[in-house]
C-alpha cells in the first residue's frame, strides 16, 4: 500500500477516535502544525492527514472510472471574495467557539458537507474554493518550497494531469504551452505523476 494512504487511514482512525472521546478540538492541534509546516511543505495537510480529503477522495476514486457525472464549480463561487469570505466567517466561528467554551463540532460538520459535495460537484469545488482549511492553507504555503512541478522536456501536453487533478491547481490555458503547477493550490496527492503517460512531473 502507498505511502500516502498508509498516513491517511492512521489519521482518520485517530480523527473517528476523538470524534468519538468527544475531544474533536485537539485535531486543532495537528492542523496548526500542518499550518506551520506548510510554509515549507506546501499542503502536504490535504493530500496525507485531512479526513476530509480522506472521505471526498474515498468516494470520488471511482468517478470517472464509472463514468459518474459531477457538476462544476459554479462561477459564481469563483470570485475570489467568496472564498476569504467564508474563511473569515470560520475564523469568527472558532474564536466564538473558543471565548464561549461552547463545543460546537466545526470539523465534523465541514467533513460532512465536504462529502456532499463531492457527491454532487467536482472535487475541486471544495479544495479550491469552499474549505477554510484549504484556503489557509494555500496562503501559508505562497512561501512552501516543495511542490511537483512539470519538466517541460518530458511533457507532451496531452492534458491528463489537468482533467485529473482534483483541486484544478494545474494552469493550462494555452493548449500550446505547458501545464504549470500551482504551488499553493496542490495537494501534494501526486495523482498527476500517476496518469502521466510520460513522467513528465517530478
Ligand atoms: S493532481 Fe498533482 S497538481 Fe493536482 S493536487 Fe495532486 S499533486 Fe497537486
Ligand atoms: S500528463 Fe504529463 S505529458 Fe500530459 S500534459 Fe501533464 S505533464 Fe504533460
Amino acid at each position: 500500500m502507498k505511502r500516502r494512504k498508509v498516513i491517511q487511514i492512521s489519521t482518520t482512525i485517530l480523527f473517528i477516535i476523538l470524534v468519538a472521546l468527544g475531544k474533536v478540538q485537539l485535531w486543532m492541534a495537528i492542523f496548526g502544525i500542518g499550518l506551520l509546516l506548510s510554509t515549507y511543505f506546501g499542503r502536504f495537510y490535504c493530500g496525507y492527514i485531512c479526513p476530509i480529503n480522506t472521505g471526498m477522495e474515498l468516494i470520488d476514486s471511482n468517478a470517472d472510472k464509472n463514468k459518474r457525472k459531477r457538476k462544476s464549480v459554479p462561477e459564481i463561487y469563483k470570485k475570489v471574495w467568496i472564498r476569504y469570505g467564508i474563511l473569515v466567517l470560520f475564523l469568527g466561528t472558532m474564536i466564538m467557539v473558543f471565548k464561549t467554551g461552547k463545543k460546537l463540532p466545526v470539523l465534523p460538520l465541514l467533513f460532512g458537507l465536504g462529502i456532499i459535495i463531492t457527491i454532487f460537484y467536482r472535487p475541486e469545488f471544495w479544495h479550491k474554493y469552499l474549505c477554510p482549511y484549504g484556503t489557509l492553507l494555500s496562503i501559508f504555503s505562497k512561501f512552501g518550497k516543495r511542490s511537483y512541478k512539470v519538466d517541460n522536456e518530458d511533457c507532451i501536453k496531452c492534458g491528463k494531469c489537468v482533467r485529473t487533478c482534483p483541486s484544478d491547481a494545474i494552469l493550462w490555458e494555452d493548449k500550446k504551452d505547458y501545464p504549470i503547477i500551482i504551488q499553493n493550490e496542490c495537494l501534494l496527492c501526486g495523482r498527476c505523476q500517476e496518469v502521466c503517460p510520460t513522467d513528465a512531473i517530478k
